[in-house]
């Protein structure tokens, strides 16, 4: 055997990190250890542990290497090999007939981020738009997070992120960088070492995070927009607001002002479960390092106040003018800055805005025929489906299952394993992994577009989803430039139209870093807003996000940042509220396949406080359900001390087989949308909890 190179690739996951890799290649078939690129500023070094052994998952003997045919029961797992071009050629049929008896709208194309590479994951959106196929709304992350970030700033950028390390202080909000994203930790713990900076943590519950914190504060699910008012009033109390740069930079100081009068730390606290002392330590931390970096994270925002709440954070940095220092201001996602010219790779000079669009976390509504979540239109007849696991990870699982079940319904599913969803498909297309084919990746968390070549030939006969689009586009007769472009002409001429160079460039240069200069990172030639001012009164459905119409109760959402009380409320029936939230070894439903993963997580558990599970009398390892009007779900509890008694947290998304009854953690996940654009509250559950019996 002769020595593994060591290749450049880039982390295809659905992680604001995009990591860049280096990757040990042996005997050009078979992939070693993947480490950390160390010349890619941001990375620099570190990538978390479950990407550092996928070569546990690249070369598991489960992989999908053949197409597969449903030879018996939806559900029953019971498939038949066929090769790819009957395959292919029975898709393309199921959607010709859908089309000619229901309409092309009946055809809907479902997708999601399993991989972020943008040819492999956006060009399904190709062929949805040349063939007005029903459109596909993508709600399930990042809507009410970005919503939220871009009232106040009117635009989705920040201050560099590796400015972490030169700040004084780093918020770390609703995110669990420890576990995933792990360069944000780098960063703020070098921020630590060399300059005394503290590292505040702002979670539902004591994380591995947080258990570096300098200052930890495990709140109550959904009231973080109290804990931002109430550090926002000590800071106009207390002398710590900048207000220079509240009269030349936002809108309504003196109405902010004014109106946090009434949201002093004590009304905080009675929301967030937080001692008052802790909520004016943290005002104090912020209020005197003016190079206070907020990276604020997704998790908080899956709550049905979610864009309120990112909002309010954001804001604290516009209080205390952190947004003009190096090492200061409020960064959730650089997604603003890369100026994509997305026509060749999605089809976007094909779009007719007459077809409708269908809410991706609706999906439950949709698929069992709700008229309203189908926008009084037909009916879904079928469907293909790639980089996501919807019976697994959507919201609403009990009528997500429902429709998947109807008989009536095509479901064709690329897959890298036989998934949830995969499993009640009628064909199954296997499909090629990160380093099996040639993709384009920007960093969400990070700067830099980076290109993760093919390194080795996939298995099987596994194909990449670009050749399954192109393939079915030519069954079905219609044309684009992308159909007939491989997947490095798409990227070539993807950088080429939007102004970043060529591909070979990037293979020489391996990343191009896309940080706006200081001025335009920091807002200082203004914010995004037409008024070029950090905005405290959003006008919410004017929100520059890229959506389909206010949703959700929007009309009654707060004029200036507020607590929102729509949460689900724990009553005497649901006397909890349950958050769902990531998994060390686990992302989203994807690593659920691998031994690795799957020893160290253990098996499906919820997180209890000692105070609970005393007077439910559950002990660690029991047997317990929980259930809403939604459905019940049977996991084993772990007594666990760091989250506020009435919270509980289950972590990961487990396969819904490893779960006593088969139902996911989803079957709790309620699917309504969040205000004012859509999203799902995965964190924002109200639950009961009882002991099953032996
Ligand atoms: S931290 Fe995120 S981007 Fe980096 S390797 Fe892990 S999953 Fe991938």
């Amino acid at each position: 055997m002769n020595a593994p190179q060591r290749l450049p690739s880039v982390c295809p996951h659905d992680c604001p990190s995009a990591c860049a890799l280096e990757v040990e290649v042996i005997d050009g078939q078979r992939i070693g250890r993947i480490r950390g690129a160390a010349d890619q500023l941001y990375t620099a070094g570190v990538i978390c542990a479950k990407v550092a052994r996928y070569a546990e998952r690249l070369h598991h003997p489960d992989r999908l290497l053949q197409p597969l045919q449903r030879v018996g029961p939806k559900g029953s797992g019971q498939f038949a090999p066929i090769g790819w071009d009957e395959a292919l050629e029975r898709v393309a049929q199921a959607f010709l007939t859908a089309e000619r008896q229901h309409g092309s709208e009946s055809v809907w194309p479902y997708y999601y981020a399993g991989t972020m590479g943008r040819v492999m994951r956006d060009g399904i959106n190709r062929l949805r738009h040349v063939k007005k196929y029903a459109g596909f709304y993508s709600t399930i992350c990042i809507n009410p997070a970005w919503t939220g970030f871009i009232a106040g700033t009117g635009s989705l950028r920040g201050p560099d992120p590796r400015e972490m390390a030169v700040a004084d202080c780093v918020v770390i909000w609703g995110t669990n960088p420890v576990i995933t994203q792990v360069n944000v930790m780098t960063h703020a713990v070098k921020a630590r070492k060399t300059r005394g900076a503290s590292i505040v943590v702002v979670d539902v519950y004591r994380t591995a995070t947080m258990q570096q914190a300098d200052l930890a504060l495990i709140i109550k699910p959904g009231s973080d927009a109290a804990l931002a008012c109430a550090v926002m009033h000590v800071l106009f109390r207390d002398g710590f607001a900048d207000r220079n740069f509240l009269a030349t930079m936002t809108d309504a100081p003196g109405e902010l002002e004014r109106h946090l009068a009434g949201r002093d730390p004590t009304w905080a606290s009675g929301i967030t479960g937080l001692k008052v002392a802790e909520i004016e330590a943290f005002a104090h931390l912020v209020g005197t390092r003016k190079r206070s970096y907020f990276r604020l994270g997704y998790g908080f925002s899956r709550s049905r106040n979610g864009a309120v709440s990112m909002h309010a954070a954001s804001c604290i940095a516009a209080v205390t003018g952190a947004w003009a220092y190096e090492g200061g201001g409020a960064f959730h996602n650089n997604g603003a800055i890369y100026h994509w010219d997305r026509d060749l790779l999605e089809g976007l000079d094909c779009v007719d805005p007459a077809i409708r669009l269908l809410d991706q976390s609706r999906i439950g509504a949709i698929l069992t025929g709700c008229p309203e979540a189908l926008r009084n239109g037909p009916a879904v007849k079928a469907m293909l489906i790639q980089n996501t696991n919807p019976l697994c990870v959507a919201p609403d699982q009990t009528r997500v299952r429902r429709g998947f079940e109807r008989d009536d319904l095509f479901v064709a599913v690329q897959e890298h394993f036989m998934t949830d969803t995969a499993r009640m498909a009628d064909i199954v297309l296997p499909a090629t992994m990160f380093l099996e084919h040639d993709d384009i990746y920007a960093g969400g968390g990070h700067q830099y577009i980076m290109f993760g070549g093919k390194l080795i030939e996939p298995p099987g006969e596994c194909r990449t989803n670009h050749a399954v689009i192109a393939g079915l586009a030519k069954i079905l007769g219609v044309e684009h430039p992308g159909f007939a472009m491989t997947p490095r002409e798409l990227i070539d001429a993807t950088l080429r139209r939007s102004g970043w160079g060529n591909l070979a460039e990037l293979e020489a240069k391996k990343f191009i870093d896309c940080q706006p200069p200081f001025e335009v990172a920091h807002f200082r030639r203004g914010f995004g807003h037409a008024d070029g001012r950090f905005h405290f009164k959003p006008d919410w459905p004017a929100v520059a996000f890229d959506h389909d119409g206010p949703m959700g109760p929007w009309r009654q959402m707060p004029i200036l940042p507020d607590h929102w009380p729509v949460t689900e409320a724990a009553d005497e029936s649901h006397p909890f509220r349950l958050a769902t939230s990531p998994a060390r070894n686990f992302l989203n439903s994807t690593f659920n396949e691998t031994p690795t993963a799957r020893r160290a997580e253990g098996r499906p558990t919820v997180l209890v406080h000692p105070d609970d599970a005393r007077r439910l009398a559950i002990a660690t390892g029991d047997r317990v359900e929980l259930g809403n009007e939604r459905g019940r779900v049977r996991l084993h509890a772990e007594i666990f001390d760091g989250v506020q008694p009435g919270i509980l947290v289950s972590e990961g998304v487990w396969a819904n087989a490893a779960f006593a009854d088969g139902s996911g953690i989803n079957t709790l996940t309620g699917a309504d949308p969040i205000a004012p654009f859509g999203g799902a509250a995965f964190h924002d559950n109200h639950v009961w909890l009882r002991r099953i019996e032996t």
